[in-house]
Formats: structure tokens, sequence, C-alpha cells
């Protein structure tokens, strides 16, 4: 098998760490376990993980605390693995920079799933960026010539719209939340205008989805936001 990536969970229950730590060195990963934020970084520090996995209830500081102290000084995709399931503790990881979460219990082949998807990311920014043409069934969008086709057929959108599909598509698999979107798309500092978000998502949706009420493409997180599904 390839050597795959270097993981860092840090997780203080033992017997999730291990089971994680079991079925990723099965795939070809290399894992790391910390019981404490502390550890974590000092892991990370010693180790340089290409993702971590991190757990928001630790013993010494708040998962969210040490996702902000990570972000000081680092870019490493990181994956939040939490039990709880509140959907403002899952927007605020995100919003301090996480990049995906999944709540416990989950199945070991959803996090290996998001797991690649954190990969190709990365090879992505390490790369020469993102192909010209995106294409998925009938959705066609040209970077460069700005124009976006349903079956060979061009769509007309408006700038704003342009720009959120962009962004969705640039983040594909990763879920977004209404503020990145606000601030990405609208350029807000501040704010929940979540309404915003979804009017012009609605309308989005209108123009390339075949069916509305079952998406093939913008797929919603409930009370999070939104990702662009991943194949
Ligand atoms: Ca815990």
């Amino acid at each position: 098998m390839d050597e795959k990536g270097k993981i860092l969970i840090i997780e203080d229950d033992k017997y999730i760490s291990g089971f994680i730590a079991v079925s990723l060195k099965k795939n070809g990963y290399l894992a790391y376990v910390a019981e404490t934020g502390a550890q974590g970084l000092f892991l990370y520090s010693n180790h340089h993980p290409d993702i971590i996995l991190l757990d928001l209830g630790l013993p010494d500081m708040d998962g969210i605390d040490l996702l902000k102290e990570f972000r000081t000084f680092s870019q490493v995709p990181i994956i939040v693995v939490s039990a709880r399931a509140h959907e403002q503790e899952k927007v605020s990881a995100l919003d301090q920079g996480a990049d995906d979460y999944l709540t416990k219990p989950f199945f070991m082949g959803e996090l290996l799933a998001r797991i690649r998807v954190s990969e190709r990311k990365k090879n992505q920014v390490a790369g020469q960026g993102p192909e010209p043409i995106f294409q998925s069934d009938w959705l066609s969008v040209d970077f460069e010539k700005r124009r976006v086709s349903i079956e060979g057929e061009e769509v007309h959108l408006t700038p704003i719209e342009y720009k959120l599909l962009t962004t969705l598509i640039h983040h594909q698999g990763k879920v977004l939340t209404h503020l990145f979107l606000l601030r990405e798309v609208w350029g807000y500092e501040e704010g929940s205008d979540t309404k915003t978000v979804r009017v012009f998502m609605a309308n989005l949706r209108r123009k390339i989805e075949k069916d509305t009420m079952k998406p093939r493409f913008i797929l919603t997180e409930v009370g999070v936001g939104y990702r662009f599904a991943d194949d």
C-alpha cells in the first residue's frame, strides 16, 4: 500500500482514538494520538501532520480555543470530530477555521471520505490550482469565460449567483457556513443575515438543479450552511 499522509488525532477518549488510529493505519495512514490539547500542540510541532482530527471536549482546554491557536501559525486541514451535536458549536468551529466536522457517532467510511476531501484540497493548493473548466453531470462552468451551461445551453447567472456558485465549487466537498458565504460572496465582515444567502441559493438552485427538492449539486447542511456535492 502507498504511504499516505500523517494524521494527528486529538481526542481524550482512548476507545475512540484507538479505534480511529487502527482504522487509519489499516488504510495506510500514519496516526498519532494526543489525549490533551497541550500534547496535541507538542505532537504537531514534532511530526507536522497533514491533517488534524480534533475533539472539541478536551480535558485541559476548549477545542475551539485550540483550533484558534493552531490557526495562528498553521493552515493544516482540521476536521472537528465532536460528540457535541449542537449546531452552534459546529458553526463556530467552521467559522474559526475548521475545514470540516463530523458528529459522533460516525461511520469510519465517512471519516475516510472527509479525509480524502482534505487531502485533495491540499494537493490542489500545492499544485497548479483549479481546472479552468468544471464539469459534473449536466453542469459545466468555464471560469475563464465566466460561462455556466446546463447540458450545453448557457444559463444566465447574476454576478452574485455566479460568485456563489464558483465559491461553492472551489470548496467542493467542504461545508461552508452562512457567515463564510456572506464574507466571501458579499464581503460582509459581520452579520447573521442567513435569509440573504437562502434567497440567492434558492434562485441559483432553480437555475442549475433539475429537482430543487432533491438537489444534485448544492446540498443543505441543516442549521450550518451548504456543501457542494463531492462527486
Ligand atoms: Ca472528549
